[in-house]
């Protein structure tokens, strides 16, 4: 499948299962299983995967237009879609044959799960600064203590992409290692489902790993190259699969509004509000802030898949935007539509909950800004 044909088919499937299913993961809180399922069957499993191994071998473009077309349908499917989708990107980046053999190919045929564990209590949104512990037992083997918090997909996932501080304890704070960790290992213990405002089907969980025992062989990369992971692999198509999907729930608060104008019409004068200027005005000014931003985004994907160095700025830019968008999108909505959509269980009321995970999702709107201006001025971009 090219990329269009990729596009088509995550549209026809947001269209039936997601959209099928997506009442039901909100209101339930349920994992979206039907959707990502369908999504894994019709080969999009493998949407970043390289085509030697199976996959579709698509970047940061597809990633972020499967995210939208997912996330105008559902918040919480486009979000565990795409962590699946980056932890297969970081796990693609350097992996040896036994990693594409175990991990890239299952991916690619639809039958591995994986997504992202890096955020730590102790460090909250400085998910780059992990504590948990590495000791090599041997050289063959490693032994992990730690916690992470917020895992999506947590407990559904065949694998989790993990961070942990070097095995080196002289080493530098810098100096972690990634790795992946199989589902099935059978020290891991989960914590109770974090119950999240919005994103509620993410299936969010903390992640207890007590002397748990992980094979050498599954250490992504050399020890010590992991900010590479961060900078050239984590952060690109982390931001793009979220600043995908923000865009796609602004997208769809655009339409509920844009439709409610359009077949809201009083009884004391025969009018519509679509007849209205100051709404039409309002509604001018929501569709030229969503199409700015995506173009802002789509820039930064295409800038990002030429590897320039000049595609850190606009990939930077586009989650803070994204999530500015989103988050400002759907309040206006709300108040466009009026009294009708303040109502529980409207389809706002799941956008304004869900588009508000946007700014502290990580790395952060504010933190994404700082790190633009210190890249700007040519300064480091992580502090300590
Ligand atoms: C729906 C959802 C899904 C998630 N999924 C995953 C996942 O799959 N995997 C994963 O690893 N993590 C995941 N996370 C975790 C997420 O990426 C963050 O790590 C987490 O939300 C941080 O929360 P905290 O309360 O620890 O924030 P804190 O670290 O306490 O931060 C609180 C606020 O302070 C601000 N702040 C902190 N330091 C600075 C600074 N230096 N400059 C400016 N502002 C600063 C932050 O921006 C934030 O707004 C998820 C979170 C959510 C909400």
């Amino acid at each position: 499948m090219n990329l269009q044909e990729s596009l088509e088919t995550v549209r026809f499937i947001a269209k039936s299962t997601v959209t099928e299913e997506a009442l039901v993961v909100d209101e339930q809180g349920i994992w979206p299983e039907q959707s990502i399922r369908a999504l894994q069957k019709a080969g999009l499993g493998g949407l970043v995967v390289a085509t030697e191994m199976g996959g579709l071998g698509q970047g940061l473009t597809g990633l972020a237009q499967a995210c939208e077309i997912l996330g105008e349908v559902s918040g919480s499917t486009a979000l565990c879609f795409g962590m699946h989708c980056v932890g297969s990107a970081v796990i693609g980046a350097k992996a040896t044959a036994q990693q594409q053999q175990d991990l890239l190919k299952p991916i690619a045929a639809g039958e591995h799960l994986t997504t992202l564990a890096l955020s730590e209590p102790g460090t909250g949104a400085h998910f780059y600064y992990p504590q948990t512990q590495l000791l090599a037992l041997s050289e063959a083997e490693y032994l992990v203590n730690g916690n992470k918090s917020f895992v999506t997909n947590g407990g559904k996932a065949d694998s989790y992409v993990l961070s942990t501080l070097g095995v080196d304890p002289e080493a530098s704070q810098e100096a972690f290692s990634c790795m992946v960790l199989r589902g099935d290992t059978l020290e891991l213990a989960w914590g109770p489902e974090w119950k999240g405002l919005g994103m509620r089907g993410n299936s969010s969980k903390t992640l207890f790993l007590k002397d748990v025992k992980v094979p050498a062989q599954n250490l992504l990369g050399e020890v010590g190259d992991q900010l590479w992971y961060i900078f050239q692999v984590v952060a690109p198509y982390f931001l793009t699969a979220m600043s995908g999907t923000y865009l796609g729930i602004a997208q769809a608060a655009f339409n509920e509004a844009r439709k409610h104008l359009m077949e809201r019409s009083y009884r004391h004068n025969g009018t519509t509000l679509s007849q209205n200027t100051l709404l039409q005005h309002r509604l001018g000014l929501l569709w030229s802030k969503i199409e700015r931003t995506r173009q802002l985004l789509y820039h930064a994907t295409r800038e990002g898949e030429k590897n320039t160095a000049a595609a850190v700025l606009p990939i930077l830019a586009s989650k803070a935007e994204v999530g500015h968008c989103c988050v400002e999108v759907v309040n206006e909505a709300m108040t466009l539509m009026g009294g009708i959509a303040y109502s529980q269980h409207s389809r706002l009321d799941v956008l304004l909950r869900d588009a508000r995970a946007a700014h502290v999702m990580s790395p952060t709107t504010d933190i994404l800004y700082t790190w633009l201006g210190r890249a700007l001025l040519e300064q480091p971009i992580l502090d300590n």
